[in-house]
């Protein structure tokens, strides 16, 4: 589905007809009202979209499912991906061009300190003697044909590296304005070398969208077919200073030396609207967070049977907080939970356990089961030392991980809630 085919899912758009600059007025207008999608019409001549997958209610609208059967199909989707179909005419095909210039692209620089206008929801499509991974990636336009990228040593890092020891530069294509189910899959953490588009196409499978639609590009990539921009290029040996950006927790990130890619061809769709994410906020925390949720539920339920959902929350970023629900079989259970969430999501920092009658989706509820049934003397757990998320500012090299076991003691007592 092209972005526009998107916003007419969607219950809560906001549309700015003014005209506005790249840089510092696309920010402010996300920032006015971070639930809202907020479509920009005249961005220096360019379409943004902005705030897309800021709720998971946006997410869950656009693959058509209730709010939280998302986490279940996930789970289904990681153990059984589905093929994708091939197409002979797909959207983003409309135009092709080798006369690119990414200055010219509606790409905002976001804060003023940045290094450069940034893309922020690419997804880098790379593949290398028949590997192929799909990841997210920020990169920051150098000039009209040259991004610097940052690749964390991960798996477009490892194809990366293959690629040059054998002399080659690594081919990618980065597709801007992709359906939440390959954006979902794009911030998964797979195993090396299983695919990120199968599990896309599982996932469109699961919420009964049918599977996922390629095209094939010049260089033989196969890249969604409804993408809005595709540019299509090479990792190359050259390295350039990436940086300064802001990460998730809205800080700054430091500026490393990073590869450049080169772009040599430049598709995009009939009428194509730029997706940016804006670093920080509510749509990097989902887009990051989301795909976590279901590797720390299936843990968690290994060591608890019945756990019935977990949540990472936006006041942690969607990366540092978490809470799970469950039913005790015994007590104790809530500490293997808390246990079992951090290894679940090696990031996290802190995590609420609670019983099955709160809304784990309410953070009020949450506080009130921390305010009525936990005490700390029997039921916090303190893991000093451990290794936790480079993105907190207030860890050195290790973090302190601390759980909170909010569930009502076995046995009874004053604990429910009245209900009318
Ligand atoms: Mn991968």
């Amino acid at each position: 589905m092209s972005i526009r085919a998107s916003l007419c899912k969607l219950r809560n758009v906001v549309t700015v007809e003014a005209p506005m600059s790249l840089e510092g007025g696309v920010t402010r207008a996300l920032l006015e009202d971070p639930n809202a999608t907020v479509h920009l019409r005249d961005v220096e001549g360019g379409e943004i979209v902005g705030n897309l997958w800021s709720t998971r209610e946006n997410v869950t609208d656009c693959l058509g499912i209730a709010r939280d059967e998302l986490l279940g199909h996930m789970l289904t989707a990681m153990n059984e991906p589905v093929d994708t179909v091939d197409v002979d005419e797909p959207g983003f095909a409309h135009t092709v061009t080798e006369n690119v210039d990414l200055t010219r692209l509606p790409i905002p620089k976001f804060y003023p300190e940045d290094g450069g206008r940034y893309i922020t929801a690419g997804i880098v499509i790379s593949e290398f003697r028949g590997r192929r991974n799909v990841s997210f990636h920020r990169m920051m336009v150098m000039d009209s044909r040259r991004l610097a990228v940052r690749l964390v040593p991960r798996h477009t890092f490892t194809l990366f590296r293959e690629a040059q020891e054998a002399g080659e530069d690594l081919r990618v294509a980065i597709c801007i304005g992709v359906c939440p189910s390959v954006l979902l899959a794009a911030a998964t953490s797979v195993d090396y070398g299983q695919d990120e588009l199968e599990i896309a196409s599982a996932l469109r499978e699961a919420c009964g969208q049918g599977p996922l639609e390629v095209g094939i590009t010049a260089t033989g990539l196969r890249v969604p077919a409804d993408a809005d921009y595709v540019l299509e290029g090479r990792i190359t040996a050259e390295t350039a200073a990436e940086g300064p950006f802001v990460d998730i927790t809205g800080t700054y990130d430091h500026v490393r030396d990073q590869p450049v890619i080169v772009v040599d061809r430049m598709y995009n769709s009939e009428e194509p609207v730029f997706h940016a994410v804006l670093p920080g906020g509510l749509e990097h925390y989902l887009l990051m967070g989301l795909p976590k949720e279901p590797v720390m539920f299936r843990t968690v339920r290994q060591a608890v049977p019945r756990t019935h959902a977990v949540r990472l929350t936006e006041g942690g970023c969607c990366w540092l907080h978490g809470v799970v629900s469950i039913t005790k079989n015994k007590e104790g259970d809530s500490k293997n939970a808390i246990m079992a969430a951090f290894t679940g999501h090696p990031s996290l920092k802190h995590v609420v356990v609670v019983d099955k009658d709160i809304d784990i989706f309410d953070d009020r509820e949450v506080e009130w089961a921390i305010a009525t049934r936990f005490q700390a003397d029997r039921d916090l757990v303190v893991v000093p030392g451990a290794a936790g998320s480079s993105l907190d500012p207030s860890a050195d090299t290790v973090t302190t991980k601390v759980g909170l076991d909010a569930t009502k003691p076995s046995g009874g007592g004053l604990f429910d809630r009245a209900r009318p």
